[in-house]
């Protein structure tokens, strides 16, 4: 290795480390910061719920499941909760049994078909397991169809923007969408050099990002994972809105998203600190900044701004859509 080649790889492991602590700082910054200072915007059913619409349950990190009489969707299922430091240090990662198994209480038995937005770890990382445990098909893209079916998923149903898939009363429509940076670039993009089953975090690469418009007995609900304001949702009026919240790109776009969809209701998503195991409640990411998200909201007022807490259902009431929508 020449003098210069050397000085640049020590260079890249020092950035590397200062990156990694900056994170470590951040997130014991972050603890003990949960869903309760908050309460008044945490919305979940009561018994007196009318079960008329979409029945939706957060899973954590942006894991949702959507259900609509015995029609069950998941977006990003993702229960293993891979530590920091394992992600930071390159260690091999593989889904937790016991964790996926706990998580899968919360699930339906039977699912119709699994959406992944992109192929990092902690969208697709569980999604193998979770597809056999309830025969659900994977609609994703080409990318993480490839990395899934390299981590023992049977099959995949590989999409691009602008397909539409139907499956039983669902209808779901593929939207371009984009990944965040973090520290200037989007983490995990570039392939790895070997084939074979993805074994660090590094080898579960983003791919193709996508967003899905869910579309289910008069109600859309559309789904992203976060995303830069170079590439805004489309222009399409919807009941739910739950975008990715995790890193300041998707925040600088939030109010553009906002003006395109209309929601009725807003869902900062992925906005958990997904290095911890779900047992330990929700608490908020290192790099999240919900009171602007709030501030956000509120100069905007489109929409009603809401949270949900893990595995907590919560059901989009049916009223308030067609009409208002038409005339929006
Ligand atoms: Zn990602």
């Amino acid at each position: 290795m020449g003098v210069i080649r050397f000085h640049v790889h020590i260079l890249r492991i020092i950035r590397g480390r200062v990156r990694f602590f900056l994170l470590l700082m951040l997130s014991a910054n972050a603890f003990g910061a949960g869903l309760h200072r908050y309460a008044q915007l945490v919305v979940s059913d009561s018994s007196a719920t009318p079960r008329n619409g979409i029945r939706v349950t957060y899973l954590g990190t942006n894991g949702y499941q959507f259900e609509f009489k015995n029609h069950v969707l998941l977006v990003d299922p993702y229960f293993s909760r891979v530590d920091l430091l394992s992600v930071a240090l390159g260690a091999r990662i593989q889904p937790d049994s016991s964790r996926i198994a706990d998580s899968m209480r919360h699930v339906a038995p039977k699912v119709d078909g699994i959406l992944v937005t992109h192929g990092h770890f902690d969208h697709l990382l569980d999604v193998p397991i979770v597809m056999s445990k309830t025969h659900a098909r994977l609609i994703a893209s080409r990318t993480s169809i490839d990395l899934a079916k390299r981590a023992g998923a049977l099959s995949g149903d590989a999409v691009t923007a602008g397909d539409v898939r139907r499956i039983g009363p669902w209808k779901i429509r593929v939207v371009t969408a984009s990944h965040d940076r973090l520290f200037g670039k989007v983490p995990f993009d570039r392939p790895p050099s070997r084939g074979g089953p993805p074994q660090r975090a590094a080898d579960w690469i983003c791919g193709e990002p996508l967003a899905f418009l869910i579309e289910i007995s008069g109600q859309r609900v559309y789904i992203d994972s976060g995303g830069t304001p170079a590439q805004l949702p489309p222009k399409e009026h919807v009941d739910l809105a739950i975008l990715g919240m995790a890193l300041p790109d998707s925040r600088a776009r939030l109010t553009a998203a906002l003006e395109r969809l209309q929601p009725h209701y807003i869902l900062p998503s992925h906005q958990d600190n997904f290095f911890l195991p779900l047992s330990e409640g929700f608490q908020f990411g290192p790099l999240t900044d919900f009171q602007r998200v709030q501030r956000d909201c509120a100069r905007q007022n489109r929409g009603r701004l809401i949270l949900l807490d893990h595995f907590r259902p919560w059901t989009l009431p049916a009223a308030a859509n067609p009409k208002q929508r038409s005339k929006s």
